[in-house]
């Protein structure tokens, strides 16, 4: 299986021009390292603008078309060619209070457009892991196929480690895999544990990433700050190889 490493610009660059400049540098550094597949997710006005490399976005909405102002649905993100979609993110969570019963409606309206969702999972300060994960991914993947469920990537992203220099330690992060794909085998079975990917995010750059890559048994990286650096980002990538 291919090392998978996510980009997630959040709301970044500033304008369409410097999106397209880093998109560029980060396209041309990456070109020749088949071994690991690169996906973007930038915002969704730049995704028209964004061509050769795998697109993912950073949300979505969970119905088809009709009056939902502001929202964006699977079947308008496949026909800008995008394949991935963050969902569930921290950031989704805390600021526009997404639930998991929400998740949910979205992971699964992906799932029939061919959508393949990123589904972030991840506790926070003070929480005990094993139960918001065990909660995360219960409720996130309910009434979801077992078929279905083989397609879905999982993120493991403590919410205390996102954007704060306070990575997950080595130990830590091998032990949240192994709880991640002991919740997912309960649910399903332990093929399809085998089959969903599982990425850490939380401060990854440069220098941690060959550490969770080599040591940790995960199958990429969810890549947010230092995405937005090209050279720091294609450094990331190739720590995969
Ligand atoms: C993220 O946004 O998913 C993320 C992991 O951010 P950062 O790499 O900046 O911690």
């Amino acid at each position: 299986m291919k090392k998978l490493i996510v980009a997630n610009w959040k709301m970044n660059p500033a304008s369409q021009r410097d999106a397209e400049y880093l998109f560029g540098l980060v396209k041309k550094g990456v070109a020749e390292l088949k071994e690991v597949q690169v996906v973007i997710c930038p915002p969704f006005v730049f995704l028209p603008f964004l061509k050769g490399l795998i697109l993912g976005a950073q949300n979505v909405f969970y119905k088809e078309s009709g009056a939902f102002t502001g929202e964006i649905s699977p079947s308008q993100l496949i026909d800008l060619e995008v394949e991935y979609v963050i969902v569930g993110h921290s950031e989704a969570r805390k600021y526009l209070n997404e639930s998991d019963e929400l998740i949910n409606k979205k992971i699964k309206e992906c799932l029939k457009e061919k959508l393949i969702p990123i589904l972030c999972v991840g506790e926070n300060t003070g929480e005990e892991k094993s139960v918001v994960l065990e909660k995360q991914i219960t409720e996130g993947l309910k009434d979801v196929y077992h078929e279905h469920a083989k397609k879905v990537v999982v993120a493991y992203e403590p919410v205390w480690a996102i954007g704060t220099g306070k990575n997950c330690s080595i130990k830590e992060t091998v032990s949240s895999i192994s709880l991640i794909k002991k919740v997912i085998s309960n649910l399903y079975s332990s093929e399809v544990a085998d089959n969903v990917r599982i990425l850490y995010g939380g401060s990854v750059n440069s220098e941690n990433s060959c550490f969770y890559i080599k040591e940790t048994g995960v199958n990429g990286l969810l890549v947010g700050g230092a995405s937005l650096d090209a050279q720091e980002f294609i450094k990331i990538v190739k720590s995969a190889i």
